[in-house]
């Protein structure tokens, strides 16, 4: 992995820290001690797992993409990175973002741009698009992402690897950067659906630093892994799959519905049960969404104000204190968040927006709610396209908001969704992945995981 690692970062620039090599391998050869040792290490041992850079790591920088937070050392681990390092694993770096969270191509990120591994003229997705493209390009064999709306599943939708956010509560957020905490969840990213299964059991479950962390028990995802099943042997019989019509219709990109298409075809001839389901509010998710997560984001990041962290500018006013430094620290999409989330949430026209965003996430809700009693798993395209142009959409953010469609209602609803790659589209010598989001009840990862597993 570091061989490859070296080899390829200069082109794609997933990580904005690696430690060098000899860091890396000291750890290795201290697991490997232990082994010989007969002590016990966890199921992660020797495990190099890239984690995004907004997720707090005490011994590297943790910037969350942003130029206020440049340098910034966290005097903790995050939870779930304590998680990992308790069981073994590595981690080899801290992977690009756009700033805070904020976006869909990385290219929000103060510092620089990732490349999609398939084809490096084109955006990884985001804003976990660095954890994307390192697990696409085996710089490592897993990563943690954070997704608020999609950015662990659109990301992993266009690197072609399996995402996996999961229920909201089910991943303590203790030490992830918050953007809009009743949406935030950090996600896992791997290249088989059982090791983003090993992952999530290594950093799920109830942590004491996080009171929306969950008490449910936390169950042993691959227990269902049958590596025996075959086509023949319709392993999937009786399990009814809810393709949601509102996602394979006008302005999704004609291949991407023929993918999904041809994946629903394909769950048929395992055994399962295929019918199109109506979900009529899902187009209202967008906007609920962006009044949602721009108005908790205003109140966040008020935390960024140059004095309780990173950097500051100094001023002699305090007032100046405060502006100079959000001025010079944070970025325009972070700026322009900020404004219209203050704006939604202000006196005169909070009921019209924000009160009437929380409303609609309620119907969202409970239209999940009634489409899971009747069906297993929903499932869509998690992107209305396959990964476009660097620079395609940077100057056109409603375009890019829009391509988050397949993913928010799923954050609106607290609900646990898999992306798994399920074919690509032509583009000359080579093709684009498509990913497929797999939709399920609320802590029911363990029902997409097998189910996943028992497919060949
Ligand atoms: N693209 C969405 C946004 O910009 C989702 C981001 C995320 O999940 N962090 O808000």
């Amino acid at each position: 992995h570091l061989t490859r690692l070296r080899l390829t970062e200069p082109h794609l620039r997933s990580f904005l820290h690696l430690p060098d090599d000899q860091t890396l391998l000291t750890q290795a050869h201290d697991l490997d001690r232990r082994i010989a040792n007969g002590e016990e290490v966890g199921p992660l041992a020797g495990v190099l797992v890239a984690v995004k850079d907004n997720i707090c790591t005490s011994d590297m920088p943790s910037t969350g993409g942003s130029r206020i937070l440049e340098n910034y050392r966290p005097p903790f681990d995050a939870t779930a990175v304590k998680r990992v390092k308790e069981l073994g694993g590595i981690v080899v770096g801290k992977t690009n973002l756009d700033e805070f969270g904020m976006g869909s191509t990385t290219e929000a990120s103060a510092f620089q741009v990732t490349a999609n591994p398939w084809d490096v003229s084109r955006v990884p997705g985001g804003s976990s698009g660095g954890s994307a493209a390192a697990v696409s390009a085996r710089q490592c064999v897993v990563s943690l992402g954070s997704d608020t709306g999609g950015s662990v599943r659109q990301p992993a939708s266009f690197c072609g690897v399996v995402g996996l956010k999961p229920t909201y509560g089910r991943v303590s957020r203790f030490g992830l950067m918050a953007y809009a905490s009743s949406l935030d969840a950090i996600g896992c990213f791997g290249s088989s659906v059982a090791d983003t299964g090993i992952l999530l059991h290594a950093i799920a479950g109830h942590d004491r630093f996080d009171a929306t962390s969950s008490k449910q028990e936390v169950p042993n995802f691959l227990s269902h892994f049958d590596s025996t099943s075959s086509l023949e042997s319709k392993p999937l019989k009786g399990l009814r799959v809810g393709l949601i019509r509102e996602t394979i219709e006008d302005g999704v990109d004609a291949g991407v519905v023929s993918t999904i298409r041809a994946a629903a075809s394909h769950f048929e001839e395992l055994g399962c049960s295929v019918n199109e389901v109506s979900l009529p509010s899902f187009s209202l998710g967008l906007p609920a969404y962006y009044i949602l997560a721009l108005s908790e984001s205003s109140s966040n990041l008020s935390r960024y104000d140059g004095i309780r962290y990173g950097n500051q500018v100094y001023a002699d006013e305090l007032d100046s204190l405060y502006g100079d430094s959000r001025a010079k620290g944070l970025g325009s999409e972070v700026k322009m968040r900020i404004l219209m989330g203050t704006y939604a949430l202000s006196a005169g026209y909070y009921d019209a927006y924000y009160k009437r965003a929380q409303q609609v996430r309620t119907i969202i809700r409970n239209s999940f709610k009634e489409a899971l009693d009747q069906y297993d798993i929903l499932i869509s395209p998690a992107a209305p396209s396959a990964a476009y142009k660097i620079g395609e959409k940077k100057n056109d953010p409603l375009a890019m908001y829009a391509g988050d469609i397949m993913t928010v209602n799923v954050n609106l609803a607290g609900l646990p969704a898999l992306v798994l790659p399920c074919g690509f589209i032509e583009n000359g010598t080579a093709g684009l992945p498509v990913g497929l989001q797999m939709i399920g009840a609320a802590f029911d990862e363990e029902r997409p995981q097998s189910f996943i597993n028992t497919c060949k």
